[in-house]
């Protein structure tokens, strides 16, 4: 492997000092020993990055693949309604990455980690003939019973988004065409900023498990799938409105004519997409507004098989999971 010595390592991923009053044992022992919070209940998830896959050296900094790894991990945790709390770190390293470069993906998870008083607590590091493979394993907790499912939908629900779709898709597909050090535009580089920092919203989870029933999911695959997977946990109908579907000022100057297939079948923004009762919804706008979150309705939830539509000049499509080609009638 490009480690000289894996234990010299994991002395300098260490994390010097403790966020969180629950930490028993992190990093030293067989293994991570935390005492849960009373009352809580405990999240837990898991997501790989593989390099040639999900990143490539020419889109991604070290310390944006590290970034990005904690990141879309602690958006499922918001996705929950949840806190993030904990995090452990596997890594498969090929011959081509050296320790600094490897360093820099773990000061990359820190900054990320400090923000929300995370403990790193653990992991396992070994030698691959391939690409880098990186899977983080995030711990949350959320109050008892206040946890955000996507089966929690009924009809009659607003359907909400937070932030803006699309552009992290469309940041992915400058930093394709151009590579990473082109000279971009402000508003190119809002894009790639999108794409190579995505924000985690557990702010907003946090206010949205303090209603009384909420469905939540984070958007990693797309508005499509995402709201199809809302759809069939809870077994109802989901329309969505073409043109309330929120688009930065970015998307719409660089790439107006594809925004809509960005925010459909693009993914990686790692907003969040959920429904809430129609008489909950003013509250929560004003709640969103006054802690400055931006939320949108999109559409409305009815009766009917699990499915979603897409309401376009008055007409319905069938909005399915992925394929943009569905969606062309
Ligand atoms: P063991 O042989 O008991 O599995 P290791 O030598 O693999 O122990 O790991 C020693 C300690 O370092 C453990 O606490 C483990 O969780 C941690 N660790 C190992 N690799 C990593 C890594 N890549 N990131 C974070 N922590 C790690
Ligand atoms: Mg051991």
């Amino acid at each position: 492997m490009a480690l000289q010595d894996e234990f010299h390592f994991i002395d300098q991923i260490k994390p010097k000092r403790v966020s969180r009053s629950g930490l028993i044992a992190g990093i030293g022992d067989d293994a991570a020993l935390f005492r849960p919070t009373q009352e809580m209940e405990q999240i837990i998830c898991m997501d790989t990055m593989v390099e040639g896959v999900h990143f490539t050296k020419k889109t991604m900094d070290p310390y944006q693949i590290g970034y990005k790894a904690l990141a879309v991990n602690i958006s499922d945790i918001a996705a929950m309604g949840g806190t993030p709390t904990y995090y452990l770190v596997s890594i498969a390293i090929p011959k081509d990455w050296n320790e600094q470069e490897l360093l820099s993906i773990y000061e990359g998870m820190a900054m990320l980690a400090d923000k929300y008083h995370m403990d790193l607590i653990g992991g396992d590091t070994v030698s691959i003939a391939g690409n880098l493979v990186v899977t983080v394993t995030v711990l949350g907790e959320v109050e008892k019973g206040k946890h955000l499912l996507r089966s929690h939908a009924q009809p009659g629900d607003i359907v909400f988004v937070s932030g803006t779709i699309g552009d992290s898709s469309a940041g992915l597909s400058l930093l394709l065409h151009n590579k990473k050090n082109y000279s971009f535009s402000e508003s190119e580089k809002t894009l790639i900023q999108k794409h190579q920092y995505p924000i985690p919203r557990v702010e907003i989870g946090r206010l949205l498990s303090t209603f009384e029933r909420v469905s939540l999911n984070d958007i990693s695959d797309g508005l499509a799938s995402e709201t199809n997977e809302i759809a069939k946990a809870s077994c109802v109908t989901l329309l969505i409105d073409e043109d309330k579907i929120p688009f930065s000022e970015a998307i719409l100057k660089q790439h107006q004519d594809r925004a809509l297939e960005f925010a459909l079948y693009g993914g990686e923004d790692f907003e969040l997409v959920g429904t809430i009762a129609a008489s909950d919804w003013e509250i929560l706008q004003k709640q969103a507004k006054k802690h400055g979150y931006i939320l949108t309705k999109v559409g409305t939830v009815s009766e009917g098989g699990p499915a979603v539509f897409l309401k376009r000049d008055g007409e319905l499509c069938k909005l399915e999971m992925k394929g943009y080609n569905h969606f062309t009638k």
